[in-house]
């Protein structure tokens, strides 16, 4: 590779050779020394016949005039502030550590931090921060066309300047040589994602210089070799394996296993290898250290707009940053002997939340060291022991860094010679049960508020909470268990024998064995093997598929979408394609484990670690539901999951699809009689069902005593509950039952099958054509209602009418309802309140949610419907384009799990608006999957002006904290 082929082509190098005056003409000089070769290998010329100065430098052998810009015209700048308003910046380029602090978004997290640190007192190793504005102009604006400008490039020479009066050092001498770290620093730690260049500074004359100051050859020869390969990979983009090759070469030629025991002379012809390494890239390493400096900065900069940077962002959701900060920064070294060491350190324990540091340490190492696992850190107590000064200086910084910050801090630091110097805090990422912890104990020590607690702890922390988990995902060996992934459809941990049809999960059920369901695709008559299953795998479907929302309901986990699964029924086996178009066979019976949070398909029986809801984490939701504004209800079928959701803090029943109550075996066949049967066995049949669904109804208002119990009037196609017409042994059976031969049953079904069935014949339109259906809905509710409440039960009934896009549709279902209640009134003697309602799920419906308003109730959103018709993206297919349009950037979220703002959103708040124009107090919710989705509750909850949201009983506890993190973030404002 070319360094002409590199991403480096264009940016100022405004180096001089030997010793140079940055200083502009009319100014101050300042000098710096730099040892940099004048030989024409590495050159860099400033033209400073005007003010346009044109700097040209090239570390091309091949001469290839590389790095040309040209400055701006003014060079008399003094001050950071002038520089910035010459260069047309809102905020000053460059801020020196301590002196002055701005916002994170401007000298990005690192930046931020090391300035409050040294304000702070504590020993930061100085050094200044390069704006995040300065990146931005790096990379996007023209006249700085991928350059330093010269102005700029003043301002760094000044700075550095104060950092080597500081350090009582020089970059660049041979005699007291001042090393630097250059590292990147968003606003947002990305981690692993930006670059990193340490020791810079370092050439052939100052390593001899630093090995004669410091007595310590191997030291500076350890660390020449760790810039070059450094410099190397993230300057000049030569991969590190061609320096990791030598250097395990190197050490299989000397016989010794770790880098540690590599001697200074070893090191020393490391150093010439790692330059040949350049050579056979065409490139040469500059000796200048100026040079260094200004083309790591430009690469850090560049790395900001990189693919891996920009592919973070957009999984992270990483938006409105202006850049990276570059931090400039003294070295300082853990690697100079047993009196220095390295490490990094959590100031409470990061799992569970414990009040002590959690964190490892080396001695005599640098901090890769510690990360890289190329030796085994120590724990960080044991440094009590080891330099116990040390250590009370550093438990005392991390008391400091706590009040300061009000939050748990993630800490790396060195040791220099016995003295500690603290190079980084940020706030420290943490499991579920930490974060609940930490959040309550800080409010309880003072630092923070209620609401501050509040909004520390994620979503996800809760999700991590609520459903049994693999302990430690990190761990290698759960890492190289992982086979493959699909679509994280319903989270939690699941381990199980392969079954591969509804009869060998159930079978396996009775005889204790655990199943992970895995299908093609799931299908109402799936729904028993997937109820005794631990967890659901499919090969198909996306994140609303029947799969996912069947075992979000339950929460159960399940993967769904593995594009990588094909399953063989017949035979009984699965097979996984492998990206390298490798495949690997499992046969039903052995052992898989899914994680459904994370997509994960893993081979064998992982260990699983249950729920942990502890007496914190409900202290913690009792100040959530003080501060939430809108309710949380719940989408629930049966009484189980009625209880459940009340468990889980819900404050009703905002969604009972009262469909699902007809997929148990001895419910499906009555079902198929009333659609398939002769007048008379319909009758006979809605008779039983009416039966079976009373008895649901009055469970249900049982567990929800008090709280309203929303239901909706059936909704699928009535062909979702025909047999399959590859079911052979089900046809079968069903044929016997209606006095049908097989054929005229497949005939039947035949008949009824729809080209494009969730646009067809389900819903109010059901409701419309096959009133009968409703009707035994209606009164079984009613009647259970009457008879919950004989019972003593409050029970609050409310009939909600699916898929109405007309308001003449809600009318006709609104009167049978009516006229179906009068009945049961009048033949029982006495009556109970209800409220009609309708779900909000078709376009049309929201267009026209005015003249619906005079009408109903109350309004549901069924953002699944809602955003299927307004997209027009099948619900069911839209796996098959997603990943390619969340990869292209054509959509940035998964529309049927965060809700489109822009475009359903707006629908949304239309119909809020239209329909409370009409009734002021309308009750609208949403229950569609979004309801359950944190951002969609902010949405709801700030924008749309929603009463409530409904979703499955196991989310309710992550809902409930969302609808109490909007309140707090619309107090702020
Ligand atoms: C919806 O469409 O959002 C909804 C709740 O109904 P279903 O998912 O049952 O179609
Ligand atoms: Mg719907």
């Amino acid at each position: 590779m070319k360094i002409s082929s590199l991403a480096l082509t264009a940016f100022v190098l405004l180096v001089g050779t030997t010793t140079h005056a940055f200083a502009p003409r009319g100014t101050t000089t300042l000098s710096i020394t730099s040892t940099g070769s004048s030989s024409s290998s590495s050159s860099a010329n400033i033209i400073n016949s005007d003010d346009n100065a044109v700097l040209t430098s090239s570390t091309n052998s091949k001469n290839t005039a590389l790095f040309t810009a040209t400055s701006s015209s003014a060079t008399t700048t003094t001050t950071a502030s002038e520089v910035g308003v010459e260069l047309g910046l809102k905020y000053c380029p460059i801020a020196p550590f301590g002196k002055g602090n701005e916002a994170k978004h401007v000298l990005g997290g690192k930046g931020a931090n090391l300035a409050e640190m040294s304000e702070l007192g504590l020993s930061v190793p100085p050094g200044f921060t390069i704006t995040t504005e300065c990146c931005n102009k790096f990379c996007n604006d023209a006249t700085w066309d991928n350059s330093l400008p010269k102005p700029l490039w003043d301002s760094i020479i000044k700075s550095l300047d104060a950092v080597q009066d500081d350090m009582s050092s020089v970059f660049g001498s041979p005699e007291n040589p001042l090393l630097l770290s250059v590292r990147s620093g968003a606003a947002i730690s990305m981690p692993g994602m930006m670059d990193t260049v340490l020791n810079l500074g370092m050439n052939d004359k100052v390593v001899e210089g630093l090995a004669k100051k410091t007595d310590n050859p191997r030291f500076a020869w350890d660390s020449y070799r760790r810039f070059l390969e450094m410099f190397g990979n993230v300057v000049l983009e030569i991969p590190r394996s061609h320096f990791e090759d030598e250097l395990d070469d190197m050490k299989y030629e000397k016989g010794v296993n770790e880098d540690s025991d590599l001697s200074a002379e070893d090191l020393q012809e490391l150093v010439t290898r790692f330059k040949a390494v350049y050579e056979t890239m065409d490139m040469q390493f500059p000796q200048d250290v100026l040079e260094q400096l200004s083309l790591s900065i430009g690469a850090v900069f560049k790395g900001w707009m990189g693919p891996r940077a920009i592919k973070y962002r957009e999984v992270e959701n990483i938006r409105n940053l202006l850049g990276t900060a570059v931090n400039v920064q003294a070295m300082v070294f853990g690697n100079m002997g047993d009196t220095s060491g390295t490490g990094v350190s959590f100031s409470r324990e990061p799992n569970i939340g414990t009040r002590e540091l959690f964190g490892e340490f080396l001695i005599n190492a640098q901090g890769e060291d510690v990360v890289s696992g190329v030796r085994t850190p120590r724990p960080i107590s044991e440094l009590e022991d080891e330099m116990p000064e040390v250590y009370k200086e550093f438990v005392e910084n991390n008391r400091i860094l706590e009040a300061k910050f009000r939050d748990m801090q993630d800490i790396e630091f060195t040791i220099q010679e016995g003295k500690l110097y603290m190079l980084q805090t940020r706030n420290g990422k943490r499991g579920g049960e930490a974060a609940v912890k930490i959040a309550v104990d800080l409010v309880s020590e003072g630092l923070i508020s209620k609401n501050e607690a509040i909004k520390k702890v994620l979503p996800e922390h809760l999700d991590q909470l609520l459903h049994p988990r693999f302990p430690d995902v990190e761990q290698k060996e759960y890492r190289d268990a992982v086979i493959t992934r699909g679509l994280p459809a319903s989270p939690g941990a699941a381990v199980g024998r392969i079954a591969m049809s509804n009869e060998k999960v159930v079978e396996n059920k009775k005889n204790g064995i655990p199943s992970i369901m895995v299908r093609d695709e799931t299908s109402p008559d799936d729904v028993e093997g997937m109820f005794s299953a631990e967890g659901i795998l499919t090969a198909r479907g996306g994140m609303t598929s029947h799969a996912a929302v069947v075992a979000r309901g339950w929460g159960k986990p399940c993967v769904c979408g593995c594009t990588a699964l094909s399953v063989d029924e017949e035979k009984g086996e699965i097979t996984l394609t492998m990206d390298d178009g490798s495949q690997k066979t499992f046969k039903e019976g052995d052992f898989i484990s899914l994680n459904g949070q994370s997509g994960e398909v893993l081979e064998g029986s992982q260990t699983v670690a249950p729920p942990t809801i502890t007496g914190t984490l409900k202290n913690f939701m009792e100040w959530v539901d003080d501060v939430r504004e809108i309710d949380v209800l719940a989408n629930a079928d049966t009484p189980a999951d009625a209880k459940e959701a009340r468990k889980n803090g819900a404050n009703g029943i905002g969604l009972c699809r009262s469909e699902h109550m007809f997929f148990k075996p001895e419910r499906i066949s009555k079902v198929r009689q009333l659609i398939l049967g002769s007048n008379e066995q319909a009758e006979e049949a809605l008779k039983d069902l009416l039966k079976f669904q009373r008895e649901d109804y009055e469970g249900i208002f049982k567990e929800m005593d008090g709280l309203p119990v929303t239901i909706r009037l059936l909704d699928p196609p009535l062909h979702e509950f025909l047999p399959s017409l590859k079911e052979e042994n089900i046809l079968a059976d069903c044929a016997e039952q209606l006095g049908f031969t097989v054929d005229e049953l497949k005939e039947k079904v035949e008949a009824m099958e729809e080209v494009n069935p969730m646009l067809g014949l389900r819903g109010c339109r059901l409701g419309i054509t096959r009133p009968s259906i409703i009707k035994m809905q209606t009164r079984a509710i009613l009647e259970a209602a009457l008879n919950a409440i004989d019972a003593g039960i409050d029970a609050k009934p409310d009939i909600m009418v699916p898929l109405v896009g007309k308001v003449e549709e809600f009318r006709n279902q609104r009167d049978v309802i009516k006229s179906v209640a009068d009945t049961v009134f009048a033949e029982q003697g006495k009556s109970c309140d209800y409220k009609i309602g309708t779900m909000i799920e078709i376009p049309r419906a929201a267009l026209t949610a005015h003249e619906i308003a005079e009408e109903a109730e109350f309004f549901s959103f069924g953002s699944n419907d809602l955003t299927q018709m307004t997209f027009g993206y099948s619900r069911d297919d839209v796996g098959s384009f997603l990943p390619d349009y969340l990869n292209k950037g054509i959509l940035q979220d998964d529309p049927f799990v965060t809700i489109d703002t822009e475009g359903v959103g707006q629908l949304i708040k239309m119909t809020v608006e239209r329909g409370r124009n009409v009734r002021p107090d309308l009750k609208i919710g949403v229950c569609g999957e979004h309801g359950g989705d944190p951002r969609s509750v902010r949405f709801f909850a700030n924008e749309a002006g929603l009463s409530y949201v409904s979703c499955s009983p196991f989310r309710v506890p992550i809902a409930r904290l969302a609808a109490a993190q909007a309140s707090v973030e619309n107090m702020k404002e």
